[in-house]
């Protein structure tokens, strides 16, 4: 039998009529790279450890939300593999009654040595952030030297199982001009799903400018001029941020998000829960609610249901980046949880 809290605040529909069924959780905010993108280059100062949240007080939260009707989870962070026993926390997240999907965002750096594990421990989808195809593009913008590292993960996480696999890639004027052509012969060829993401004011350092975002659309007739045409693929979830495409040819798929030029807010259902345990409704939002007090302080189920029907109802039509007020938040993507 249902609990009376979970009558009252099931579904998680806000203010616009958006029901929130998705989940994205950091799992750290740590990071074994810096995108400039991202991360500041140097002095990172990490939050200590006892701030984060343990997997027990993550799955505590999973439960009460998956009573409200989140039947999808996203780990991410910072770089969720560098947590120590991530596939442990998988193994305890798709036993939670209501969860069916389990999946993983990563750069790839660590995953040779544990796709296998994690495929036992139950993960469903992996999508895995590459920017360039070419070393040194790769160093320039990562800082680090591990580009061999991530294709390693890549190869492992397919011999491990994993099925459509994603590449992810953020999209920059300047860089992601020379990476189009090569990451379409690589989708073609290779099988895997390429995504481009346009870039989004939430680097640390504070240097974004709309000029350097690279449009979805502008790729895709880099792209369409190079292989032939793309045509839309079928869109079973309309609320999937991403756009996806298919050469006329049937070899390659291209995916688009378009945060910054063709905003998808109108159909967002997702939710965030930060490592420090701050429920977000939006990557843009302003305001945090602190589910860690509660888990931390004794309270109960229905507080922590009432606090994310309340963080629900707080969220805004659209992440407002080209109105003229828009404010930025403090934190940059790898604090929140991209
Ligand atoms: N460390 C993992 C990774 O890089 O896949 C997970 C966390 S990362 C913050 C999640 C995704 O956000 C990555 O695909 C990353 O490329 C993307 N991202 C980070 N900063 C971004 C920005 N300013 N604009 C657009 N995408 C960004
Ligand atoms: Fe690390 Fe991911 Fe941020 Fe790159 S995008 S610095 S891999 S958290």
């Amino acid at each position: 039998m249902n609990a009376p809290w979970q009558e009252r605040y099931r579904p998680l529909v806000d203010r616009f009529g958006r029901v929130h069924t998705n989940l994205r959780i950091a799992v750290t905010d740590r990071c074994n790279i810096r995108c400039f993108y991202c991360m500041p280059a140097d002095d990172v100062v990490f939050r200590p450890r006892e701030e984060i949240l343990s997997f027990e007080e993550i799955v505590r939260f999973v439960r009460v939300v998956a009573a409200l009707g989140v039947n999808k989870l996203r780990l991410t962070g910072g770089e969720p593999l560098v947590r120590q026993g991530l596939p442990q926390l998988v193994r305890m997240l798709v036993e939670v009654p209501g969860i069916e999907e389990v999946a993983l965002t990563t750069n790839g750096v660590l995953l040779a040595g544990l796709a296998h594990e994690l495929k036992q421990a139950g993960l469903t989808r992996l999508n895995i952030s590459l920017d360039a195809l070419d070393r040194e593009t790769f160093r320039r913008i990562t800082r680090r030297d591990v580009y061999d590292r991530v294709l390693e993960g890549i190869r492992a996480a397919r011999a491990a199982g994993f099925q459509r696999i994603r590449i992810n890639a953020v999209a920059i004027r300047g860089i992601t001009e020379q990476q189009v052509v090569p990451f379409g012969r690589f989708a073609r060829e290779e099988g895997y799903e390429v995504r481009f993401i346009e870039y989004m004011p939430l680097d640390a350092e504070n240097h974004w400018e709309r000029r350097r975002v690279l449009p979805g659309e502008e790729i895709r007739r880099i792209l369409e001029a190079e292989f032939g045409p793309l045509e839309p693929a079928p869109r079973p979830d309309p609320s999937q941020p991403a756009v996806d495409y298919v050469f006329a040819d049937g070899r390659g798929r291209i995916g688009f998000i378009n945060p910054v030029s063709e905003p998808f807010c109108h159909e967002c259902n997702r939710l965030r829960l930060t490592a420090e345990g701050q429920v977000r409704n939006c990557l843009f939002s302003l305001q945090e609610w602190d589910a860690r007090a509660l888990l931390r302080g004794g309270g109960s189920d229905e507080q922590l249901a009432a606090l994310v029907y309340e963080c629900i109802q707080g969220k805004k039509p659209g992440h407002g980046i080209d109105d003229p007020n828009f404010l930025r938040p403090q934190r940059a993507m790898y604090q929140i949880g991209g």
